[in-house]
């Protein structure tokens, strides 16, 4: 008997018989906004899977390029593209743009981005009006004094003549500043007041809230309100949604603004979505990532939908699970062909999501060396243990757990690549066929 039989440990905690079960994460019960274009329906809220979207930077009244764009961002998955509407040039060009994604088969549904002018626009281009499926009006933007309630109602006004649903959509950045002064009288009134960063935040979840509020006063079905309350700090957002969350049944856009570029915007978006996400609060999402100059928009409709997969809510494409490399790795073998298989899942999609159902949710593993490689392999659905520095020069494939075959020579990402494929075939197509 050893010291620690004779002795055990008080503080030790038993081993659970079973492992901890992991449900599906519980989501924020809200009202159901239809977003139409044509046939194509995309359900927001009210239990619906949480919608990616994203935002063209061309200039509107260029519709070939924006329609090029618009392609680009649904392709990679964008379920729904807002595009600027910022000029009677842009307002001229929505309808044509509208016909021209029509004629190249993209049905994806646009959000006209208003500020400042969006109820003349509206008002004077009625073909924009109608070709624009959900209107994002940001109530901190539409004019001063009473003009601004005038304004803001002519919007309105045009949304339920179009049967449109509209985003209210506050920004840190262009708050209601008399709601602000308000509040912060009030505040500075009150027997206990709170900082001037509180302040803030309740003026933002009070511009929406209100605002909404507005809007069905003036006609508006509740099922056609989405709320969103962009900031540009972790905490902020996190703070002000769940508020908004607490305070309303309206659908949530998730954005954190002015997220930034490469890593830094991707890392904040990420810790700012997920943790609301694990809350249930969200709807719909977008990344708003500053592109590198001629960088790839559709980047940020990746970022979104990773977020979405990593956590388990969503699944877009297979994911690769590949090891991060070390001294042990005897050379980039192993991340080039991570990258590449990566990229082929990625590629084969629009064709595979519909010969094979369910491929989106299929696990590869690409191992640097024999320390995690074929544990790791096991896991997933297919994975390949490359040979680290010193090993024999072998690459055992497992598939469903069980080594099936080991590849060595010149040839392993050629050879691996086609097992893949084949798995897919075989393992997706039963599906397709039972599913029919
Ligand atoms: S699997 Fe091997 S190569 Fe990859 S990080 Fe672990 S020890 Fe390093």
């Amino acid at each position: 008997m050893t010291q620690s039989d004779a002795n055990p440990d008080p503080q030790a905690q038993p081993c659970p018989a079973r492992p901890m079960p992991i449900g599906p994460l519980e989501r924020r019960i809200t009202r159901q906004v239809l977003i139409q274009w044509g046939s194509r329906r995309i359900r927001v809220g009210g239990g619906a899977p949480v919608v990616v979207q994203s935002m063209t930077n061309t200039d509107t009244a260029d519709a070939i390029a924006t329609a090029i764009q618009v392609r680009q961002l649904a392709a990679a998955g964008s379920e729904v593209v807002r595009i600027t509407v910022n000029s009677p040039e842009a307002a001229a060009a929505v309808a044509p743009l509208r016909e021209q994604l029509d004629r190249m088969g993209v049905d994806t549904p646009l959000v006209g981005d208003f500020h400042y002018n969006g109820h003349k626009l509206l008002s004077q281009f009625p073909d924009c009006a109608q070709a624009l499926s959900k209107y994002r009006i940001n109530p901190g933007n539409v004019g001063a004094g009473s003009r601004r309630d005038d304004n803001f109602a002519q919007m309105i006004e045009v949304a339920c003549r179009y049967d449109k649903p509209v985003r209210i959509g506050v920004n840190w950045g262009s708050l209601d500043q008399a709601l602000l002064a308000r509040l912060m009288d009030a505040n500075s009134r009150s027997a206990q007041p709170w900082d001037a960063a509180s302040v803030l935040r309740e003026a933002l979840v009070t511009s929406a809230i209100e605002s909404a509020q507005r809007a069905q006063v003036l006609g508006l079905g509740a099922d056609r309100i989405i709320l969103s309350a962009k900031v540009s700090s972790v905490q902020d957002l996190v703070a002000v949604y769940r508020e908004l969350a607490r305070r309303c049944d309206y659908p949530l856009h998730l954005g954190l603004t002015e997220a930034g570029m490469g890593s830094k915007g991707i890392v904040a978006s990420t810790a700012a979505l997920a943790v609301l996400l694990q809350e249930g609060i969200g709807d719909t999402i977008r990344v708003s990532l500053t592109p590198e100059p001629n960088g790839d928009r559709t980047r940020e409709v990746v970022v979104s939908q990773e977020i979405l997969q990593t956590m388990g809510l969503r699944a877009f494409a297979p994911m690769v699970v590949a090891c991060p490399g070390c001294g042990r790795t005897s050379s980039t073998f192993f991340q080039v062909l991570a990258e590449n298989i990566q990229r082929f899942l990625r590629e084969q999609m629009p064709v595979w999501k519909g010969q094979y159902p369910g491929v989106e949710t299929m696990q590869v593993a690409v191992m640097g060396c024999v320390v995690n490689g074929p544990g790791e392999s096991k896991q997933a659905d297919i994975g390949i243990s490359l040979p680290g520095a010193d090993e024999a020069p072998v690459a055992p494939v497992f598939i469903d757990g069980v080594r099936d075959v080991t590849l060595k020579g010149e040839h392993i990402a050629e050879e691996f690549q086609a097992i893949v494929e084949n798995y897919v075939r075989r393992r997706y197509s039963v599906v397709s066929e039972a599913s029919q």
